[in-house]
């Protein structure tokens, strides 16, 4: 019998890109994962789409499983020789019940691997603007649970102790005792004036901070109706807050970013989003259904090995990925392109063409299809152009390589289509106009998610549009959109880089803080 393995992971407190490189190749490679209320979902993503996937979510009141039955159920799958992740949040040993689950496992005789994480009272507490330390006004700091009922007479905390003992505290599950645990600070002597913060869900597109004193607190946070989870901090550093939010320190921190993009494609602009403080919101508005005839194809194929086209011509990366399947599945490979030139669009469609060992012979200054058309005017006429390219794919290159003379013969691969079955939480976030910035990458993005939202964008109108070129921008316009930023260059870094500029042009004037 193969022996099982079980990895307590630290998820961090909210943001999936908080979790360690060792947590998240462990979740690459599970069978099982069992993952708490607040770890982020978006880490499901990464376990192998076959791996059994089991919420232990224990949200107040409602027990999906007890300790017990999560400490039985980890033992049972690591006795069965699983690969078993379980996904914790923040870190795995700062009140996360870590330590019993290590015990039963231990005790059972199931090898266990703790990876640790982010706790939320450092991360989370930082990603709400609060560095825990700072040398001019806290050398020290506490982590301490407000679980427990202050006015009850053997409550394990000793507040009044701790009032004193220690610069920054930070008050986990808290939240419902605010007041009688300030209360009980200032008892113990801290000053009623000493700063203090709430900081809700921090660290994910929903965060909210409010700010007081100790004296004050409760009542602001009542006010603003903070919700769980959520972080309560003491002392002379939340002081800081006001000038260290993210949000005032980069221009797309705590930034709610739509992308359209198909999954596949969306992750490398997501991780760049997400590097600069963004939360990226992925609903990916098309979905690209293969289409290939596979005798046109063939014909192709045999053509093109046969040296028939001057050049081979390519609009996307997609179209570079399909081909080469196609070309493959053909019977040819690589080597059939040996006689023929390559275009490309741009870098993202030059560097699909590299992954898979190419180089592209000519690239024009700009990623569109009219300055393509133009660089490639000179070198076609009289000869065989091959076009491989998606269904209903604009008509500007083949019309101006027809025009240069050119006799372009057009494979169709795939049908870029809106997804049949958009995630619906993300299209209820996107309709209800929860984000802050729009991004597009393609026309076809902008066309299908008007048809997913049923032919309106008015959703879009408070944010930020911004167009990875030209022609996106275009089509974008004509769908009644504000363009607010269009890409130069048209790559994701450019794409990405003026979204930036943008909004730090657009920022509001720094108010002095003293
Ligand atoms: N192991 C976790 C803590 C588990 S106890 C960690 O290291 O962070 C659960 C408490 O953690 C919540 O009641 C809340 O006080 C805090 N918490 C966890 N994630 C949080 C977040 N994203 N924002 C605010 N508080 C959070």
């Amino acid at each position: 019998m193969t022996l099982g393995h079980v990895w307590l992971v630290g998820a961090g407190p909210g943001d999936p890109g908080f979790i360690t490189v060792n947590g998240l190749a462990a979740l690459r490679r599970a069978d099982v994962v069992i993952y708490d209320r607040l770890a982020s979902r978006d880490l499901l993503d990464e376990t192998p789409t076959e791996a059994i996937r089991i919420d232990a979510g224990k949200s107040a009141g409602d027990h999906t499983l007890t300790q017990d039955e999560i400490n039985a159920l980890l033992v049972e799958y690591g006795l069965a020789g699983r690969r078993v992740v379980r996904l914790k949040g923040g870190d795995p040993y700062v009140f996360g019940r870590g330590g019993e689950e290590a015990l039963a496992l231990a005790e059972a005789g199931v090898p266990c691997t703790v990876i640790p994480g982010v706790t939320s009272a450092i991360g989370g507490l930082a990603a709400g603007g609060i560095p825990v330390t700072h040398r001019a006004v806290a050398t020290s700091f506490t982590v301490v649970t407000g679980h427990e009922d202050p006015t009850k007479p053997h409550e394990g905390v000793d507040w009044a102790r701790l009032a004193g003992a220690t610069d920054t505290i930070v008050v986990l599950m808290g939240t419902a005792r605010l007041d009688s645990i300030a209360h009980a600070l200032i008892e113990g002597g801290r000053p009623a004036t000493t700063p203090a913060a709430v900081v809700q869900e921090a660290s994910t597109p929903r965060q909210r901070a409010v700010t007081g004193t100790l004296a004050t607190i409760g009542e602001l946070a009542r006010t603003a109706q903070i919700g769980t989870p959520a972080l309560f901090a003491v002392g002379d550093v939340v002081a800081f807050q006001r000038s260290l939010a993210p949000a005032t320190l980069a221009p797309l921190a705590g930034k709610r970013v739509l992308i359209t993009r198909t999954r596949a494609q969306a992750s490398t602009l997501a991780e760049a989003l997400r590097l600069e403080g963004a939360h990226p919101l992925l609903l990916p508005a098309i979905e690209l259904d293969r289409r290939v005839d596979a005798a046109a194809a063939a014909r192709a194929a045999a053509a093109l090995g046969g040296g028939a086209y001057a050049w081979t011509v390519f609009t996307s990366a997609n179209a570079v990925e399909a081909f080469l399947d196609a070309l493959f599945a053909a019977g040819g490979d690589a080597r059939s392109l040996g006689r023929t030139r390559i275009a490309a669009i741009g870098a993202a469609t030059e560097r699909a063409l590299h992954m898979r060992g190419l180089r592209a012979d000519l690239v024009p200054s700009e990623a569109i299809g009219e300055a393509l058309g133009t660089a490639l005017a000179v070198h076609v006429s009289g000869s065989r152009v091959l076009l491989p390219r998606a269904e209903g794919a604009r008509d500007a290159l083949p019309s101006a390589l027809r025009a240069a003379g050119a006799d372009v013969e057009e494979l169709t691969l795939y049908l870029a289509a809106p997804p049949a079955d958009p995630p619906a939480e993300v299209l209820a976030a996107v309709q209800g106009g929860q984000f802050d910035v729009a991004m597009f990458t393609s026309s076809s993005t902008v066309t299908n998610l008007a048809a997913m939202l049923g032919g309106d964008l008015s959703t879009l109108g408070n944010a930020v549009i911004a167009c990875i070129g030209p022609i996106v921008a275009g089509t974008a316009r004509e769908h009644g959109l504000r363009v607010d930023v269009v890409a130069e260059p048209h790559t994701i870094e450019g794409l990405v880089e003026a979204t930036r500029a943008f909004l730090h042009a657009r920022r509001p004037a720094r108010t002095e803080v003293r």
